[in-house]
Parts: C-alpha cells; sequence; structure tokens
C-alpha cells in the first residue's frame, strides 16, 4: 500500500488524536473501563468546582459541592478499582468517603445553626450578634437578651 500523500497525513491528524488503532482515545472501551472514567471525570471536576468558589468570592471556600463530587468520584473509583482486583487503587479509594461524608455532616449542620434575621431576612452565621446586611440585632444572640 502506498503512503498518504503530506496534505492526506495532515488532515487526518486530528482523527488520529481521538481515534488511536482503531479505538477511541486508544482506550479498550467497556461498561467498566465507562464507569472508571466517569469516576476521574466527576472526582476531578470538584476541582474546578472549588476554584471558581474560591474566585467568585475572592476568598478560599469549599463549596458542598465540592464534597459531593468527592464522595461520588471516589465510590465510583473504588468500584472500578474492586472489579479491576487492584489492590493500590482500591486502598487508594478504601477510606476516602469518610472525611467527605462527615464534612457533609458538619457543612448541614453549620448551615441549620444560621441565624435568620428578623429584620431583613438575611442568613447570619451561627453565633452571630448583629445581622452582618442591615445591622439589626438576632433573636437568641447575646445583644438582644440583654436588652
Ligand atoms: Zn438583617
Amino acid at each position: 500500500m502506498a503512503a498518504l500523500p503530506p496534505a492526506a497525513r495532515v488532515m487526518d491528524w486530528p482523527t488520529g488524536l481521538l481515534v488511536h488503532d482503531g479505538k477511541l482515545l486508544g482506550i479498550d472501551w467497556s461498561v467498566w473501563k465507562v464507569l472508571g472514567w466517569l469516576g476521574n471525570l466527576v472526582f476531578f471536576s470538584r476541582f474546578f468546582v472549588q476554584w471558581y468558589a474560591t474566585e467568585k468570592l475572592r476568598r478560599v471556600v469549599v463549596p458542598t459541592a465540592f464534597w459531593w463530587l468527592s464522595l461520588i468520584g471516589s465510590v465510583l473509583l473504588l468500584i472500578y478499582s474492586l472489579r479491576q482486583r487492584d489492590s493500590v487503587f482500591i486502598f487508594a479509594y478504601a477510606f476516602t468517603w469518610i472525611p467527605y461524608i462527615r464534612n457533609l455532616i458538619i457543612h448541614h449542620r453549620h448551615a441549620d445553626a444560621h441565624l435568620e434575621c428578623e429584620t431583613c431576612g438575611h442568613s447570619c452565621p451561627p453565633h452571630s450578634n448583629f445581622c452582618g446586611s442591615c445591622g439589626a440585632p438576632l433573636a437568641g444572640s447575646a445583644a438582644k437578651t440583654a436588652r
């Protein structure tokens, strides 16, 4: 078979990036590969979510979505590693769900402990004495009960 002319090789270049040896991205795709790569994508996406939240507020924050993406991604990767029977990756994801769930529980409790301003409806951090939005004393705060 004759070699392709140079122009045809250039035209084929983008396809060569996606399809290698007749396989998409050179990967032997199966249901388990899809699950593993989905886990990778979900787990990796958490960095962008955290980065976006930090840039948006101009301070370092870890949104709840970060912990959910961490939990879902690591569980998918744990399932994949169990299927692959790879002890290195099983150990890497066997216990990470514990701090993710704990952080979600703490975040949920913290959100529930917020105080709502009776004057403007603003949600204020727990143990606040005054509303951060309008400055009114908050119900149940030391400032209110001292009056
Ligand atoms: Zn207020």
